[in-house]
Formats: structure tokens, C-alpha cells, sequence
């Protein structure tokens, strides 16, 4: 097991330092080793409600004051949140490898931006910003509930029910179709049309790892049993050192990293 373990790092890294295309997709799983909830199941309860009575249009609509003191309790959360070192090692492999790197996040936190990577698609929007619920004004004066035109600001997030930002599902669409691997970190895959990407990246072609402690992608998909603070350092801090050519990997360590707060 071990031994079949090491094999499949290995082949990770090889893929990773072979292609010139490579693409990061991240869900829930990614977050919860800096302490954030994924929401799902009896954990997810927050008040005696469940996120799906919650994260929708109609709960908004019906009672907006329970829906925002759930968003300002869960950015109390995020705002405490420290990106882990997966978060740095793959920031900083993005930083400095020139495989036209991006990263797709179905997280609504920003620790990818916060950790340093330079090109976050935020498939599912974020809850640092607000957004009017009427005419789609955005803010970042989250103490602001009505907007000019009426209508109440809501957090930038997708939720049930609502469709994906186009420009983002266009441009992760393109990015995966020009891609040679794309790493999959930390999501169920449940969540649809998001995990369609990733089945789109196997239809196109490209090599597909998928880093979970409970895989759930099918072959030919290459799967390594592991959480992100396990396998991220790993696979990506070794890429990067050796294209610093042994130099040290800035930021791989939490305590080092001064721009995280
Ligand atoms: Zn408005």
C-alpha cells in the first residue's frame, strides 16, 4: 500500500513537471484543514437550519436578515482562517512554474488569493463581497444592506438553484480545454456543472489526478489517498525546488509567509 502510495506520488510529479498546461480544481475539501465547514451533513447545521434553507434565493427573499447573519458569521470564520501549507506549496508552485497555471475554486473564501496564487477562477463567487440582489450591483461595504436601486445586497455567492457567472464557466472551460493535466483537489464532484469540468477534461483528453482522503473519480483517473495538507507539499514544493533549481520554496512554510494574515 505504501509502496503502491510512493509510486503514484511519483508519477504525480513526473505529469506535473511534463506538462505545459496544468490546471487546478478545488472544492470543499481544500478548506476544511484551515477549519472552515463544508456544510455537508449534521456538522453543516448552523442555528438548527440547513445550508439549503439558507443559501437560496427564496430563504433571502423571504427572511434577509437570517440569511446575512449566516454569511456574517461564516466570514467571521473565513477572516480567521489561515491558508494551510497546501495552500502555499501550490501557490507557490504557481508562482514560479510557467505551465500557464490557474486555479478553479468552488470555495467562496478567497484563501487561494490570500495564500498568493495569481489566477483564481471563483467558480461559485465569493462571500467577501456583496452583490444586489435586484440589479447586480457589487460592494465591498458588507455593512451596506440596500443598494441605490432598492434592492438588498446578498453575498456574491452562487446558490442553490442560480446559475453559474458565465464569464467564469467560459473562461474555466477554456482553460481546461487547452489543458495537458489537471489536478483535482478536495470535491465530492457532486456538484454540478462544475464537476462536469472535470469529466470534460477526461473527454478531452488530458491527464487527470485526483487528491482526496476518499477518492470518488473513476478511472482512468489517478487517484492519491491523501488530504491537501498531506499530498499538496509533497507533489508541488518538489516541482518547484526543482525548477529554483534547489533554491528555498518561499512560503511553503506558514510561519514564513508575512503577505498571509
Ligand atoms: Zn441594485
Amino acid at each position: 500500500m505504501n509502496q503502491e502510495h510512493e509510486s503514484i506520488v511519483t508519477q504525480a510529479i513526473s505529469w506535473i513537471e511534463e506538462s505545459r498546461r496544468v490546471v487546478v480544481f478545488t472544492g470543499a475539501g481544500m478548506s476544511t484543514e484551515s477549519g472552515l465547514p463544508t456544510f455537508r451533513g449534521q456538522d453543516g447545521l448552523w442555528q438548527g437550519y440547513h445550508p439549503q434553507q439558507l443559501a437560496t434565493a427564496e430563504a433571502f427573499e423571504r427572511s434577509p436578515e437570517v440569511v446575512r447573519s449566516w454569511y456574517r458569521w461564516r466570514r467571521d470564520l473565513v477572516e480567521k482562517a489561515q491558508p494551510h501549507p497546501g495552500h502555499l506549496a501550490l501557490a507557490n508552485w504557481c508562482l514560479h512554474s510557467n505551465q500557464n497555471s490557474c486555479v478553479i475554486t468552488q470555495n467562496v473564501d478567497g484563501l487561494h488569493q490570500r495564500s498568493g496564487c495569481p489566477d483564481v477562477i471563483e467558480l461559485h463567487g465569493s462571500i467577501l463581497h456583496d452583490r444586489c440582489h435586484r440589479c447586480g450591483h457589487t460592494s465591498t461595504d458588507l455593512d451596506v444592506i440596500t443598494c441605490r436601486c432598492g434592492g438588498g445586497f446578498r453575498p456574491a455567492v452562487v446558490w442553490f438553484g442560480e446559475r453559474m457567472p458565465e464569464p467564469e464557466m467560459i473562461r474555466s472551460q477554456q482553460v481546461i480545454d487547452s489543458c495537458e493535466l489537471l489536478i483535482v483537489i478536495g470535491t465530492s464532484a457532486v456538484v454540478h456543472p462544475a464537476a462536469g469540468l472535470i469529466f470534460r477534461a477526461l473527454d478531452m483528453g488530458a491527464s487527470v489526478i485526483e487528491v482526496n482522503p476518499d477518492p470518488v473519480l473513476p478511472a482512468p483517473v489517478v487517484r492519491i489517498l491523501g488530504t491537501a495538507i498531506d499530498v499538496l507539499p509533497r507533489i508541488f514544493r518538489i516541482c518547484s525546488m526543482e525548477e529554483d533549481a534547489g533554491g528555498p520554496v518561499a512560503g511553503a512554510n506558514p510561519d514564513e509567509e508575512e503577505g498571509v494574515q
